[in-house]
């Protein structure tokens, strides 16, 4: 038979918009079929806009639309868990977005409801689809740099006008930049190193209601230490990650980014080699994963305990920043 798949936009967004709806377009036999927005208006414009059948203000009425199969969740953060887990009580597979939750026990609640659902939970976290951390990955897996060390991510960006809104100003949907941008270098890290992290430091910089940068420290499980520096107000530092071990070090430059650019350099006694790398996007990657998940047929990139891992990192760095205290990250 074949794999049909219908979307229901759960949040009329902008990275819906400009990424997630042509990476469901581009799989065979997905097709968005609704759109969810708070205010009717706004919703069948970007309905109409985005060439989608149908707009719903009500998530029940969404979700009790015979041809939605799978939610994508792109709402602001404090709405993530209440529609997840009603989509998962209403049989829809679930792509959410980072991080999965404002605190663990939705972020848990959220991985629950999907498991006892049977349905596929994924987390929305596109970095560890790039082909320069991929190859990151293997890298490290297949001993070219020793044993890891020490890690740096390098995060920090200006964040684009027509997204200054409530990442800025609304810490109660979830604003400020650890849970915008850290989630998403725990969760490259989680990727590359196969470790997990158990402890952070961290100091925040804010000039508003919200965090808009923050410098950490993160100790993973494998004894790996992870320098973060993240940031919404910088426009020319670049974007990095490093990965520095007892034989070698991984160089990557530019690719903290939803774009399919980047370049990965590995350093050793040899000299240096620039890794040749085949782009792709990431967002489409994601969604085949997905797809294949839905089928029975594997894992998506990212699942629900990984967005709760990288979330229970996130608030970690956030209440080391509070207490300036070392922090152990909890996962339970
Ligand atoms: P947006 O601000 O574009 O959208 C979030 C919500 O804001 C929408 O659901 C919408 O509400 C409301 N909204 C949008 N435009 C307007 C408007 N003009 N006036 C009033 N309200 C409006 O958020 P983003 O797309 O930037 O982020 C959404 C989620 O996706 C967040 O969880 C974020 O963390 C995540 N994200 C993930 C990325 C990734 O690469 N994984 C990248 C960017 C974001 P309504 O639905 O009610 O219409």
């Amino acid at each position: 038979m074949t794999h049909k798949l219908g979307w229901g936009l759960v949040g009329a967004s902008t990275i819906a918009q400009e990424w997630m709806i042509g990476a469901m377009r581009a799989q065979p036999g997905n097709e968005v079929v609704a759109v969810l927005s708070s205010d009717a208006r706004r919703g069948a414009a970007y309905a109409a806009g985005q060439g989608i059948a149908k707009s719903f203000t009500s998530i029940g009425d969404l979700l009790a639309d015979p041809a939605v199969d799978a939610v994508y969740i792109s709402t602001t953060n404090e709405l993530h868990a209440a529609q997840a887990i009603a989509a998962a009580a209403a049989r829809k597979h679930v792509l959410c977005e980072k991080p999965l939750a404002m605190n663990l026990a939705d972020a848990h609640a959220i991985v629950a409801a999907c498991q006892r659902a049977g349905v596929v939970l994924a987390t929305n976290h596109h970095l560890r689809n790039a082909a320069s951390h991929q190859a990151m990955r293997q890298l490290v897996r297949d001993g070219s740099i020793g044993k890891p060390l020490f890690a740096r991510v390098f995060h920090a960006v200006r964040l684009p006008a027509h997204l200054q809104g409530w990442r800025l100003h609304r810490p109660e949907a979830g604003g400020g930049v650890v849970l915008d941008i850290t989630v998403h270098d725990v969760d490259t890290l989680r990727f590359i190193l196969d470790a997990e992290p158990i402890e952070a430091v961290a100091m925040t910089h804010a000039d508003g209601p919200v965090e808009d940068g923050v410098m950490a420290v993160l100790r993973f499980d494998n004894g790996v230490l992870a320098q973060l520096h993240d940031a919404f107000n910088v426009d020319h530092a670049g974007t990095g990650l490093e990965i520095h071990g007892s034989a070698g070090s991984l160089i990557g430059r530019d690719a903290m980014t939803q774009h399919p650019v980047g370049e990965v350099r590995l350093r050793n006694a040899d000299g240096e080699r620039v890794i040749p790398l085949q782009p792709h996007n990431l967002y489409v990657h994601s969604l085949a994963a997905f797809n294949r998940a839905v089928q029975g047929l594997g894992t998506p990139s990212a699942s629900g305990e990984d967005g709760v891992r990288a979330l229970a990192a996130a608030l970690a760095v956030l209440e080391a920043a509070r207490t300036g205290q070392r922090t152990p990250v909890r996962v339970g």
